[in-house]
């Protein structure tokens, strides 16, 4: 909680502000910190620790209803990140519209759910931590394509695909020759 640990160097961490400030904050985290698997809202934080200088904490969750675990990035400033959409419009950072996504590409190929958990965790501390309050959702676009490059080539060019959204098979055949090259290499 490096936000609240500055937070804590300018007020005295014993004081009143200063757990009103740690009360804000909390709640506001708390709202977006729903069980992927079963939509409940009460989990229970098994660890935390700050990642990428401060700007983002990760926390491991187990969901008080279905006791499955996973994790969330939270950046603690209270202000949600904002998506800029290719014609300018701007939208809430949802996790879940990435992680469609991602199982959309992953569908049907030899891919662990844990393998696709772990993948979707490298994307979103990608994204969170590499911008401030705006992100476009063209560079999520381009770390959702690295992550999954390295995890199968089929999900990968799957997602390129609609993501590039090839106009004819010359430009998806470019795309393929790349992949190979790279894997050459
Ligand atoms: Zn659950």
């Amino acid at each position: 909680m490096h936000d609240i640990l500055c937070v804590g160097r300018i007020f005295n961490k014993n004081s009143w502000t200063f757990h009103l400030l740690y009360y804000i904050i909390s709640q506001e985290v708390k709202k977006n910190m729903k069980c992927p698997f079963c939509n409940q809202p009460d989990s229970k934080v098994i660890d935390s620790r700050p990642a990428e200088e401060g700007t983002v904490v990760r926390r491991r969750r187990e969901c008080a209803e279905c006791k499955r675990r996973f994790t969330t990035y939270e950046k603690v400033e209270g202000i949600p990140l904002v998506v800029i959409k290719k014609n300018g419009d701007r939208q809430t950072y949802d996790r879940n519209k990435i992680l469609k996504g991602v199982l959309r590409a992953c569908e049907k190929r030899p891919i662990s759910a844990s393998n696709i958990e772990e993948a979707m965790e490298k994307i979103e501390h990608r994204v969170l931590s590499s911008c401030d309050k705006e992100v476009s959702s063209h560079m999520i676009g381009e770390i959702v394509m690295d992550e999954l490059k390295k995890l199968d080539d089929v999900a990968y060019v799957r997602f390129a695909s609609v993501y590039r959204q090839f106009k004819d098979i010359n430009t998806f055949m470019d795309e393929l020759k790349l992949l190979l090259d790279d894997q050459e290499e």
